[in-house]
């Protein structure tokens, strides 16, 4: 059996592995995959990605549609009524404080960037609310520039497989920067936000069902199915 806890991780047998176990469950795309998709816009990935955030896929998909619907581009979204970019948004998880929150960044990026999302991570990380996680999100999915995106999944999963032993999803990319080849540093945050909606379950996995049950050392795993 392959030492997972080293430099020679066999990233290149282990990705195709999880990915070939989420298409036999035919588990959906994460909201923001399915909005990149269908238009890679700058605008569509950083403001839905907002709206992502502590909130369901479905709910997202539902308020980025209806956002993108009655505020096509960032002009009419910093000329927006906060009222209205709530009404647009909800129920997603704090709505009233992303209504908030994305007309200003509109306003910020329409004043300083003419309009264009800019694609710089420090510019990113510049606008209210936009840290690590979205910054790079938006990098990978809107301008194709290698990031890892590391979320509440990636940071999880990454830990229970022995990847990286660290203590927040900021350590984890610092970590993961050295290890992951580059060519796994956009698709591992799709691949494993879905393993750990679908099988690697925050709570309670579902080992018995994942192919990397037998070597995975399961880290910080209290009770699994
Ligand atoms: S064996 Fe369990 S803990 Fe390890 S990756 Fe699979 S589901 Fe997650």
């Amino acid at each position: 059996m392959e030492n997972l806890v080293n430099d020679k991780i066999p990233f290149n047998r282990i990705f195709p592995m999880l990915e070939a176990r989420l298409e036999e469950l035919g588990a959906p795309l994460p909201s923001v995959s399915i909005i990149a998709a269908e238009d890679n816009d700058p605008y569509r990935i950083l403001t839905s990605t907002i709206i992502s955030l502590r909130t369901r896929d479905a709910v997202t998909l539902a308020a980025s549609r209806r956002l993108f619907a009655s505020f096509p581009d960032m002009a009419s979204l910093a000329a927006a009524d906060t009222e209205a970019i709530e009404e647009a948004i909800k129920p997603a998880g704090f709505y009233r404080r992303k209504a908030l929150q994305l007309k200003e960044i509109a306003t910020i990026i329409e004043s300083r960037y003419g309009g264009r999302v800019p694609d710089d991570e420090e510019a990113l990380k510049s606008l209210p609310g936009v840290g690590i996680k979205t910054a790079s999100l938006v990098l990978n999915l809107s301008y194709g520039i290698d990031a890892i995106c590391v979320d509440c999944h990636v940071h999880q999963i990454a830990n229970r497989l022995g990847w990286v032993s660290t203590s927040s999803p900021e350590e984890t990319e610092r970590e993961l920067r050295k290890i992951l080849p580059r060519q796994y540093w956009i698709p591992i945050n799709e691949m494993l936000v879905r393993y750990g909606q679908h099988i690697c379950l925050p709570l309670s996995p579902l080992c018995s069902s994942c192919p990397m049950e037998g070597e995975c050392p399961k880290k910080g795993v209290g009770s699994c199915r």
